[in-house]
């Protein structure tokens, strides 16, 4: 069964994308079936991987509005990946959804057909925390939270991690936090090792190895592909390799994740998770 993760972050800017697509190419690289859904009306990911969203006969709206199954909205990428592509009517769509029985697992729903024919899927979720980010929490095994390190980006993630709290407990028990990845760091600016470690102690959730900064992720997707294919010895693709085997690691031995608690008020009551070691939740590094 396809193992699914949602990206997210209700801020923009943030790599939520860029880190779709990079773990998503790096995966294929490793050998594994994989599946990218575009969940933002902007439809960052369906370009930034060569595909125009208008000229495709299907996409992620089509699935949300019920019309048509995954299977018929997927198209290859270049890469190897699977992807549902996004086009502006996904706004329309999200807004269809409001008044819908179980409005929250529809995309849930839609997976079911397509999730034993992958190892794993990612979902790039919208710069927000509507309906369209609850369908991806609903149906995700695990969070994965991009976050750059500077002071006031990451004010949200403590929102975030609430609202993963409140899927947790009322739509979806399966879900676990992954850990947050940092992005775009520079490892010589006092003032983003400083965010760092902020961040490392405010949440209590695991932190990944940070991605470093490097315009290479800016040159990508206007060639139509992740930083994988288009640079696959540079740091930016070698850092995202390690987060996706540090994931097939943890996925297959068990690794460092938590059970979702609120984190806000600064009341804590995040538990470690049976495959979590007790005394390492604060803030570890991992892969
Ligand atoms: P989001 O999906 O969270 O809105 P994107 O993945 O679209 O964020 O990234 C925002 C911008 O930052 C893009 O122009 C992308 O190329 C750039 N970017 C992403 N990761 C890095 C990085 N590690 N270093 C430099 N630029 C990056
Ligand atoms: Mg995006």
């Amino acid at each position: 069964m396809g193992r699914v993760v949602a990206v997210a972050n209700q801020k923009g800017g943030v790599a939520k994308t860029t880190t779709v697509a990079s773990l998503g190419a790096a995966f294929v690289v490793r050998g594994l079936r994989v599946l990218l859904v575009d969940l933002d009306p902007q439809s960052s990911l369906t370009f930034s991987l060569g595909i125009d969203p208008e000229v495709g006969e299907f996409s992620v709206s089509d699935v949300i509005r019920g019309e048509v199954g995954l299977t018929t909205a997927r198209l290859r990428t270049s890469e190897g990946m699977d992807l549902v592509p996004s086009t502006i009517d996904l706004l329309a769509a999200e807004a269809m959804l409001l008044p819908a029985p179980q409005r929250e697992f529809v995309l849930r729903r839609g997976l079911e057909e397509v999730l034993s024919t992958y190892d794993v899927v990612l979902l790039d979720c919208s710069p927000s925390l509507g309906l369209l980010t609850l369908n991806a929490l609903a149906a995700a095994d695990e969070v994965l939270v991009p976050l750059q390190c500077e002071m006031l980006s990451h004010r949200g993630v403590g929102q975030l991690l609430d609202t993963v709290a409140d899927v947790h407990r009322l739509l979806n028990p399966r879900l676990r936090v992954r850990g947050l990845l940092p992005t775009m760091y520079d490892k010589r600016s006092t003032h983003a090792r400083a965010v760092l470690g902020d961040v490392k102690r405010r949440y209590r959730v695991p932190v990944l190895n940070p991605i470093p900064r490097s315009v290479k992720f800016a040159e990508a997707p206007s060639v139509g592909t992740s930083i994988i294919a288009a640079d696959p010895g540079s740091s930016g693709a070698r850092a995202y390799f390690r987060i996706a085997d540090g994931l097939l690691r943890a996925w297959r031995f068990g690794g460092r994740e938590v059970a979702p608690g609120r984190v806000s008020r600064g009341v804590t009551q995040l538990r470690t998770s049976a495959a979590t070691d007790a005394g390492g939740s604060a803030g570890v590094g991992g892969y």
